[in-house]
């Protein structure tokens, strides 16, 4: 292992948070209302936020996927970067969820980017790849069950162009996916940890694992 430089404790993420997120006024009041949602702890961090913004600019993206969209934040984000003709294909399965999305989406005027498609990303994914949209997209974010990460990394990397970034949120997982799974089983670790062994013998990829936010997994389709 190289030498740690960094402990990560509230005052240095704090400052992290104000001195690199910009937030458009209505990601900050989405982030705000999410914060007293029961299941929070889903929504991405603000410069994991400014990190996907700046990485839809990089890659000059203008199709985009969701795997995984909750209240809308990583979607609001990214189609605030998007230019005007850009479009997020938005998976979920929860109405509920991102009915509170909207009014956000609508209010920062993207609403128009985004198509958001309610039912199991697999089999949407699945549709737009047995319609021939192999490689027609520039950018995916997945941030959803993790069970299925396998099958979205697999479905996403077929979508990319060459050339085309995947973002994967969690892939540290509060720091379990470097502990053995224990007895119990842990199936959304042990699913981590099997996707991220594989992935450094991916040929396919380019890759980069960032310590930021719970893990973020950055692979680029060669
Ligand atoms: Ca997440």
């Amino acid at each position: 292992m190289s030498r740690r430089t960094l402990q990560l404790d509230d005052a240095l993420l704090g400052y992290v948070q104000t001195h690199t997120a910009r937030e458009h006024p209505e990601l900050a009041r989405l982030r705000e209302f999410t914060a007293t949602h029961p299941r929070a702890g889903m929504q991405i961090a603000p410069e994991q936020g400014a990190l996907l913004q700046l990485l839809v600019r990089l890659t000059g993206a203008r199709r985009t996927i969701e795997v995984g969209v909750f209240t809308g934040y990583s979607a609001l984000a990214v189609a605030l970067a998007l230019p005007a003709d850009g479009r997020i294909l938005a998976c979920d399965v929860s109405d509920e969820f991102t009915a509170l999305a909207r009014p956000y989406w609508e209010r920062a005027g993207v609403a128009g980017k985004i198509e958001l498609v309610l039912a199991p990303a697999l089999a949407t994914l699945d549709a737009r790849l047995a319609a021939g949209a192999a490689g027609q997209y520039d950018f995916a974010f997945i941030d959803a069950d993790k069970s299925n990460y396998d099958g979205y990394y697999e479905r996403c990397l077929a979508l990319l162009r060459p050339g085309g970034l995947m973002a994967i949120d969690n892939t540290l997982w509060s720091g379990r996916v470097a502990r053995p799974v224990d007895a119990r089983g842990d199936a959304d670790t042990a699913a981590l940890q099997r996707l991220n062994a594989r992935l450094p013998d991916d040929p396919r990829i380019d890759l980069a694992l960032l310590p930021i936010g719970d893990g973020l997994t950055l692979a680029r389709r060669r």
